[in-house]
Parts: C-alpha cells; sequence; structure tokens
C-alpha cells in the first residue's frame, strides 16, 4: 500500500527526524520504501538512514511511501502517525531550526603567547620532545573506465569490503586492547557502512552501467559523505568523515595500494602533524613511533584526542592552520597537558623539556608499580580513587589500574546506538557483569544522563536549540517512568550482595531529587509485590553539576546520602561556555576559582551534615587540581582508569595541611591560570 504525505518538519527529513523516521520503519517486517515526489527522487529504502537523508526531503515536501508485506497496515498507519506528528519535532522557524546545536570541528586558533608558541586545546598529557613529521593526505587516485562486466566488478567490491571488514575488525580488536571497548566501538559503526543497504543498492545500479568498481564506490561515498557533512546534526555530521574513511579502506584493496596507513609508517619516533586524523589513521599508526600528535582541526571530544588519550600519547588539538606550516623534521615540544606546541625550541627549553619528560615518565612508572596500593597522604589520610567506567571491560581494565571502586558507572552505553530502549533484564545481566568483576568494591551508578548531545532516536526528543539547557537528564527520567522504572528495578536487583549506590544526574531543584527518591521507592515496591529479590538498602546520592544545587547544597544535603560532582557540567553551566564548542573552550577550565569556590561550598555543606563528597568530573584525574581538592576536602576521586597510577601517586606526595593552606589561597585568587601558576608553585620540590 501506499500512503502521500506532506512533510512539516522545519528541516524536512534531515539527520534527527530522519533518523526516527528509520527507527520507525525498522520496527516492521514489511518492505517499506520512500520517495521525494516534488523532488521526483528515486525510490529509497526507509530502513536506512543514508537512503532517507539522500533523498533530499525539505520543509513541505511531498513524499510517498510504500509498504509491502504482512504488517503493512500497522507500518502504514504508525508511519503516517510519525510524519503527521513531526517525528517529535517543534515547528520553530526555519532560521532557527537550522543552528547547529553542537559544533562542527572547524579550524581555529586560540591566541599565541609568542610567534614559536602556538596554542592549541589540550588533547592528552604527556611531553614530546622530537622531529615533526607532517602526515600527508594522500588520497589515492580513483581509476575510471566503462564497459566493465557487472558480475566482474561486483565480485572484486565483495571481495574488497570483505578484506576492508578483517581489517576493520583487527583494528577494532587492538584498539579495544590498547584503548577500550568504548573507544572501540568507531569501527563498529564502520562496519556497519560496509553494509549500507542504500549505499550498496546505488552502487549496484552504476555497476550495471558498465563503470568500474572502483569509480562506482568512491562516487556512492562521497556522494552520500557530502549529503551527510551538510547536516547541522553532528552526530550524522561526524558520520561523514567515518564513511569516507570506509570507503578509503575499500578503495585501497580495489586498487591493491595502501593509502590508508601509508603515511603512519614512521621510519622515526615522530611529532605527527596533520590537518585532522581519522579514527583508522590514528588508531593504525604504530604507538611505539608516534611521540605526539598535533592537529590544526579537531577538538577535545574529537576521535584523535579521546584515543590519544587512551594510549596514553600526548596530543594538541585545534591548533589551526599554522601548525601545518611546520617543516619536515623541525624540533617541536608539545605540552600535551598546557596545549601547547614550541617550534624551533631554544637549547633551554629543550633541556627543561626533557627534565619534565623524565620526571613525569618516573612517576608514572613508579605510579604504575604501586598502582594497587591505597592512596594514603604523607600525613595519613587515606584518600579513596576510583574509576569512571561505561562497560564491563573498563571495569575490569579499572581494577588492573588501582581502582578502589568505580565513582561513576555512565549508563548510557546500554542505551546508545540502538533502535530500542535495552529491556529491565538486559539491564539487569549488564549491571549485574560489572558488579560481579567489582565484587564488594563500591560502585556509584548514575542513572540514565541522556540529552544534550547524546540523543536516542526512539525516545523521540523533541529537537533543541540549546540541548545543553534542555531537556535532558532527570528531566526525562521522571516523565518517562517507562524508561526510569526499569532502569531502576533491574539496578535494585543486580544490587544484590554488591555494595551499589545510586545517583541522579543534573539534579537542578529539590522538587527532583525528592521525586527521583520517589522513584526509587517505586521501583522497590514493584519488586517488593512480586517477591522479585532486591537490594533494600542503597545509598540514594546526587551529582552537583548545576549551579542552583551548588549553591543550595546545605539543604540538598539534608535530602541524599552523599554527592558527587560533575565538574564538567558544572564548569559549562557556572561560565555560561558549552563544553562541547572549542570556541569557548578556554572558558571551561574547572580550575577557575568560581568553579573551586562551588566545590568547596559544595564539600563543606555535605560535610556539615556528615555526607561525603566525590569528584567524578575530569578536574578529579587532573593533576594540578589533586592537592587544591585533597585542600577543600574532597572524600573521593573518580577518574579514567587510565589516570588511576599517577592520581595515587600525586596524593601520596601531598599532606593536607599544606593543601588546605594551598587551597584556601588559590580559593582567593582571580583566574584559572594564576590557580594552576600557584598550584605548580607550591608543588615544585
Ligand atoms: C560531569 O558533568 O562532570 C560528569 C561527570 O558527567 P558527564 O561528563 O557524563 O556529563
Ligand atoms: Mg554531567
Amino acid at each position: 500500500m501506499k500512503l502521500q504525505l506532506v512533510v512539516i518538519n522545519p528541516t524536512g527529513l534531515h539527520a534527527r527526524p530522519a533518523a526516527i523516521f528509520t527507527a520507525a520503519a525498522k520496527k516492521f517486517e514489511s518492505t517499506i520504501r520512500i520517495r521525494n515526489l516534488t523532488k521526483e527522487s528515486e525510490w529509497a529504502n526507509a530502513k536506512s538512514v543514508l537512503g532517507v537523508l539522500g533523498i533530499g526531503v525539505e520543509c513541505n515536501h511531498e513524499i510517498e511511501i510504500e509498504v509491502e508485506g504482512a504488517d503493512e497496515a500497522n507500518a502504514a498507519e504508525a508511519l503516517r502517525h510519525a510524519i503527521e506528528n513531526r517525528l517529535g519535532e517543534e515547528v520553530v522557524p526555519v532560521q532557527a531550526a537550522g543552528i547547529s546545536t553542537f559544533p562542527k570541528p572547524v579550524s581555529g586558533k586560540f591566541a599565541e603567547t609568542s610567534e614559536r608558541i602556538l596554542k592549541g586545546i589540550p588533547g592528552a598529557s604527556g611531553i614530546a620532545i622530537g622531529p615533526a613529521h607532517l602526515w600527508q593526505e594522500k588520497s589515492l587516485a580513483v581509476p575510471r573506465y566503462t564497459g566493465c562486466d557487472f558480475a566482474t566488478q561486483s565480485a572484486r567490491l565483495t571481495s574488497a569490503r570483505e578484506a576492508a571488514r578483517k581489517e576493520l575488525e583487527s583494528l577494532q580488536a587492538k584498539i579495544a586492547r590498547d584503548a577500550g571497548v568504548s573507544e572501540s566501538k568507531i569501527f563498529e559503526a564502520h562496519q556497519m557502512f560496509l553494509d549500507d543497504p542504500t549505499l550498496l543498492e546505488a552502487v549496484e545500479n552504476f555497476l550495471h552501467q558498465g563503470l568500474n568498481a572502483e569509480a562506482v564506490w568512491m562516487d556512492q561515498v562521497t556522494e552520500t559523505a557530502n549529503v551527510l557533512s551538510k547536516l547541522s546534526d553532528a552526530t550524522l555530521a561526524a558520520r561523514a568523515a567515518d564513511l569516507r574513511d570506509v570507503g578509503e579502506r575499500v578503495l585501497k584493496y580495489l586498487t591493491g595500494e595502501s593509502a590508508v596507513t601509508e603515511g603512519m609508517n614512521l621510519v622515526e619516533a615522530s611529532v605527527v602533524i596533520a590537518r585532522d586524523l581519522t579514527p583508522s589513521q590514528t588508531a593504525s599508526l604504530d604507538k611505539s613511533r608516534v611521540l605526539a600528535f598535533c592537529t590544526a582541526e579537531g577538538g577535545p571530544t574529537a576521535h584523535t584526542a579521546i584515543l590519544a588519550r587512551a594510549l596514553q600519547i600526548p596530543a594538541v588539538v585545534g591548533l589551526g592552520n599554522e601548525i601545518l606550516s611546520v617543516s619536515e623534521n623541525e624540533t617541536l615540544i608539545v605540552n600535551g597537558a598546557a596545549g601547547q606546541v614550541t617550534r624551533q625550541p631554544t637549547e633551554s627549553e629543550i633541556i627543561e623539556a626533557q627534565k619534565q619528560k623524565s620526571e613525569l615518565e618516573e612517576i608514572y612508572e613508579h605510579a604504575r608499580d604501586s598502582a594497587s596500593e591505597p592512596a594514603i597522604t604523607k600525613d595519613g589520610v587515606r584518600v579513596e580513587v576510583v574509576a569512571n567506567i561505561g562497560s564491563v571491560e573498563e571495569s575490569r581494565k579499572a581494577l588492573e589500574l588501582g581502582a578502589e571502586g568505580i565513582g561513576l558507572l555512565r549508563t548510557e552505553f546500554l542505551y546508545l546506538r540502538r533502535d530500542t530502549a535495552p529491556s529491565e533484564d538486559e539491564q539487569y545481566e549488564a549491571y549485574k557483569a560489572i558488579f560481579d568483576v567489582m565484587q564488594n568494591r563500591p560502585v556509584v551508578v548514575r542513572t540514565l544522563d541522556i540529552g544534550g548531545d547524546k540523543d536516542l532516536p526512539y525516545l523521540d526528543l523533541p529537537q533543541e536549540e540549546n540541548p545543553f539547557l534542555g531537556w535532558r537528564a532527570i528531566r526525562i527520567c521522571l516523565e518517562r517512568s517507562d524508561i526510569f522504572q526499569p532502569q531502576l528495578r533491574a539496578l535494585l536487583r543486580a544490587a544484590v550482595g554488591h555494595y551499589i549506590r545510586i545517583m541522579f544526574p543534573m539534579i537542578a531543584t529539590l522538587e527532583e531529587i525528592r521525586a527521583a527518591k520517589a522513584a526509587v521507592i517505586m521501583a522497590s515496591d514493584a519488586l517488593r509485590s512480586k517477591a522479585i529479590p532486591f537490594a533494600q538498602k542503597v545509598q540514594l546520592g546526587m551529582m552537583v553539576e548545576i549551579p542552583s544545587a551548588a549553591v543550595m547544597s546545605d539543604i540538598f544535603a539534608r535530602e541524599v546520602d552523599f554527592f558527587s560532582i560533575g565538574t564538567n557540567d558544572l564548569t559549562q553551566y557556572t561560565m555560561a561556555a558549552e563544553r562541547t564548542n572549542k570556541h569557548v573552550a578556554q572558558l571551561g577550565d574547572a580550575m577557575h576559582p568560581a568553579v573551586l569556590r562551588l566545590i568547596k561550598q559544595i564539600t563543606d555543606s555535605a560535610h556539615e551534615s556528615g555526607r561525603w563528597v566525590g569528584i567524578c568530573g575530569e578536574l578529579g584525574g587532573d593533576a594540578d587540581a589533586i592537592p587544591v581538592l585533597l585542600g577543600i576536602g574532597v572524600n573521593e576521586l573518580s577518574m579514567v582508569p587510565a589516570l588511576i597510577p599517577q592520581a595515587k601517586a600525586i596524593i601520596r606526595t601531598c599532606d593536607i595541611s599544606s593543601a588546605r593552606r594551598l587551597a584556601e589561597e588559590v580559593l582567593k585568587l582571580d583566574t584559572a591560570h594564576t590557580v594552576r601558576l600557584a598550584v605548580k608553585k607550591a608543588t615544585e620540590i
């Protein structure tokens, strides 16, 4: 059966609405096709995001949907309903709807402190000194000829795709091993692109016209990637780079050349300079030969930076085009933590950098050796050092690196990259697997923190102009008990026999924390009424990451068992600097006295009510911040597993009375920069 409808979404069937439409279509077994009548487009597979995006449906375009199969009546009705309800989007003026809510990686440059010193964004900490190697973006030439036999070209493409798939699988395994499973997931998405029905269908059509496989494949990849890169939805826009990456990988096998990794075959250990790096390029390099990465584009949340952190290679990103003018083999000093690259360093600068580097290495080696020991300050105060994780693999890694528990289990991992919400039982199994690894160590589980820059198409979240200030985290969960209750029940069930604490993200008001606690009672009652075993006594806490909660922390402290300070969000909201926007990245330093004063206020309020306080934002693992946080009196530091050995080593060099003096001093300072300088001065040996 066929339906003809008019799409009234302001941006048409682009980005988020397309993803929602596809997710709705996938729920049915029928074959579903869609075409753009206004543009007289070809039919597209309605279950493929690439397909739906490709027909370019704009506002007021008429579309036709064709549904064939056993459940066609239900499918047609559901899709009509979805389109008529604007796929969950509000109707807002086209101009406003077109504003990107998430910055695309664009080149940019921060103020230079001198001609030789380039400032970028810290990507991964560490110091490197060595020759520059300019990563050449050598695209392979695409041979193009006609008069080809379809079967031969199709078979060539299939075997190239298979070879690419094998390579992606081993790349995924390598990254899972070196950097962690969540970092490796990007290659799962790449494998999905290899099989995208729309892409393959288009390729097949052109192969029938007698063109060779290389030309057809790359034309289709480029065309689709161009469509994606123009989308304002960053998640989809970012997929353009991934799709091109996959395209090149297959092309490499079709042509028998190896462009994808060629430039990374470094003869000597070097500082790799690039405009930007794809995840494959970053992942396929020989870790022992890359001293550091420096990129002109990209932000701190770009894949290069994330992978570099996990691989423990220093990185500075977003350096602007200036970095591309360095000469091959020119000596550079890269300071990852400072986000700084020094060109033509003087002899004394090199000596100083070498000194810092060997000190860091020594500290790290020693720290690794003693990572399983507790972190006790010189004057005998034990500080709990725990991990931020998002998967069972990371929980194992955290234990290996000396985590004494989990300070933040981000549960979003269970909900992302899928078409429907995870069932209660599926969640139960996933939580239990992590709790079993941690045995009786404390685990703080955060309930779903979705929204902001994390979208779930199946939740039909409205498109928002300021998602970080919008319907996010607890705000969604309190309204969507169909999502919240199964999560709470699964957690309470999995908590039996373990030491689990539950905390709620993005609490802004007292009403919210009370409602969240009531939701836990409701989940407990439901389990009790069915005689399902569950943990009766679970500590309930909240993340303090919104200034209103920080300022009112004395009142909130009476409501909860603990606070965990989310410095990432607390900083973005205090400084009004969106955390994913690299243009305001320098405003987002959590060492700003304004943020530190709030942390002090929260900690004091908690202690006055006999509660404990942890830090689970990035500040918790920031080497400069640790002595200050100890001086402020926080009880627990939670961080990515890789930083635990270093954090424990730093704690062992501190004594609480000096840390208190340092905290008092920096709380009176005026800028994040002077705070960091004061810490450096105070901790110099
Ligand atoms: C934070 O905001 O500091 C935090 C830990 O939460 P997330 O980074 O997941 O928002
Ligand atoms: Mg947060």
